[in-house]
C-alpha cells in the first residue's frame, strides 16, 4: 500500500480515487474521516499528516497511478515529504512550515 495523492480537500482526493477506479487500479482513501478526531486528539490547527490520502493496494501499479494523476492534477503528485533543516522531522509535501519548529520548507 503507497499513498500517491493527498490533499486537504477531500473532493479532490474523492475525484483523484474516481481516476483510478475508472482505470482499474485497486486503492481506497486513508484518514476519511478521522480527520477532526485527530486534530483534537493532537492538539494542531491543521494536521496535514491526517489529511486525506488515496492509497494504491497494489505496488506494481503505483507509478502507473502516479502517471494518471499527475495528468490530472500536476507536479502537486510528485511532492513528497520533506525533512526540516533544522530540526530533522519529517513534514508532509503539503506544509509550507515545519510543524515542529515553525521552518520554511526549503526548495
Ligand atoms: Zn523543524
Amino acid at each position: 500500500m503507497t499513498a500517491v495523492f493527498t490533499d486537504q480537500d477531500s473532493t479532490r482526493v474523492g475525484y483523484a480515487r474516481s481516476i483510478l477506479e475508472s482505470a482499474g487500479i485497486a486503492c481506497f482513501i486513508r484518514n476519511e474521516s478521522t480527520q477532526t478526531l485527530g486534530i483534537s486528539l493532537l492538539g494542531y490547527s491543521h494536521a496535514a499528516i491526517l489529511d486525506p490520502a488515496l492509497c494504491v493496494v497494489d505496488e506494481e501499479r503505483v507509478e502507473e497511478a502516479r502517471a494518471l494523476l499527475r495528468e490530472h492534477f500536476g507536479p502537486q503528485v510528485e511532492k513528497t515529504e520533506w525533512i526540516c533543516p533544522k530540526c530533522n522531522e519529517s513534514n508532509p509535501a503539503s506544509f509550507d512550515l515545519c510543524w515542529n519548529c515553525q521552518s520554511a520548507q526549503p526548495e
